[in-house]
């Protein structure tokens, strides 16, 4: 049954910029990192014409669209829109599995019976987020995390498309790997040399003969492309930390921009720590330098404050102090922040549906109680190092 939705903003930071700024309307608009080795974060659809896309440095934007408007991040407007924007997910599934600022997953395989189908609870989304928060979104919808993401990403822009059960395999085979999410230029090329390109050559390859080129990623690409996605999506309850990360598209050497994120990211996990009705005592930041030597190594560095905080300025303070306290500054290919050491533990608030009817409750405890029967140790064993 197709019961996960990948919900993902358009083109988010330009969007918003366009959104707050009407003069910047119907322009080639990007965001990103201003500086000499900057990279764009977001481009409008406007600039995509240009040849413009996400992850390509700033320098060659400017060269391919000289007229677009260059706009440095304003990660807490962001991060305070993302917020509002998530606060609608919850409306409609307490199993939600943020990406990041704009992205998420949503198992609403419990919700079905109280908001009707898949589709109907994807365009009720759609509608509400751009009634609430005025931007556009996108939506794929399927029985597996992997489908539903790619279906959202054929979706774009302001789009919708739910790949049903039956569906997926005549969805998935035609289309290259590379959509699989994962699958870089490293491994596209060690299949290329299988003679494999497309995702239905590598469900008809042997997933022994991919575990001997590709390790244990092999056989996990085989399912995947056999349609087999057990992966469940993670959500909050029962954490014992709370983290955001991100990975960037291209390493960061802006500090204007690592700070920017690690910012957006205390705001966030706040958001997200508050409508637990939770607060944590011990800040950590994460980082993952790259470069020659660097060997892609995981750094935390955490400090814990005297009193349990659920507030994003703190946190922020926290994990930027945290930050600058480093004798170097190398280009990150990761940040996060992690709030753990947590107090409170509030159950599963569900607002909206307190002033419901009682037949609607019930069905809602029914639908809690799958979800702990499919979801339950997994979900509560997640937390510890899940930033
Ligand atoms: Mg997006």
């Amino acid at each position: 049954m197709a019961n996960i939705l990948h919900a993902d903003m358009d083109a988010f930071f330009a969007s918003v910029e366009q959104m707050d700024q009407p003069q910047l309307r119907g322009k080639p608009v990007m965001v990103g990192g201003l500086a000499k080795r900057g990279v764009i974060a977001a481009a409008s659809y406007e600039a995509r014409a240009f040849g413009v896309h996400s992850a390509m440095p700033t320098a060659q934007a400017r060269r391919l669209c000289p007229q677009g408007v260059f706009l440095a991040p304003r990660m807490r407007r962001y991060a305070e829109l993302s917020a509002r924007i998530r606060e609608i997910f919850y409306r409609y599934t307490p199993i939600v599995e943020p990406l990041s600022l704009d992205e998420a997953y949503l198992d609403v395989g419990a919700s079905l019976r109280l908001f009707g189908s898949i589709g109907e609870i994807a365009e009720q989304l759609r509608a509400e987020v751009r009634e609430r928060s005025g931007l556009a979104m996108s939506v794929g919808g399927g029985p597996g995390k992997l489908v539903a993401k790619i279906a959202g990403n054929k979706a774009k822009p302001d789009g919708l498309l739910i790949i049903e059960e039956h569906e997926v395999l005549d969805f998935l085979h035609p289309l290259a790997v590379s959509e699989i999410w994962g699958v870089g230029p490293a491994t596209q090329a060690k299949l290329r040399a299988m003679g494999i390109s497309t995702i239905g050559e590598l469900a008809a390859a042997g997933a022994a003969e991919l575990e001997a080129e590709l390790g244990r990623w092999g056989p996990l690409l085989h399912g995947l492309a056999s349609g087999e996605d057990l992966r469940s999506v993670e959500c909050d309850r029962g954490r014992k930390s709370y983290g955001e990360e991100n990975t960037f598209p291209e390493d960061a050497v802006d500090e204007e921009v690592i700070e920017a994120t690690i910012i957006a990211h205390a705001h966030t996990v706040a958001g997200r720590l508050r409508r637990d009705g939770r607060s944590g005592r011990t800040v950590t930041l994460k980082f993952r330098p790259s470069g020659p030597g660097r060997d892609f190594r995981l750094f935390t560095r955490s400090k814990t404050l005297a009193s349990p905080c659920d507030d994003g300025l703190e946190i922020a303070e926290v994990a930027l102090a945290l930050w600058r306290a480093e004798t170097e500054h190398p280009p990150l290919r990761l940040v996060g922040v992690q709030l753990s050491l947590l107090d409170g533990n509030r159950p599963l608030q569900l607002g909206l549906f307190k002033s419901e009817e009682s037949e609607r409750r019930d069905a809602l405890n029914r639908a809690l109680d799958d979800i702990t029967r499919r979801f339950g140790d997994k979900a509560l064993q997640r937390g510890e190092g899940s930033i």
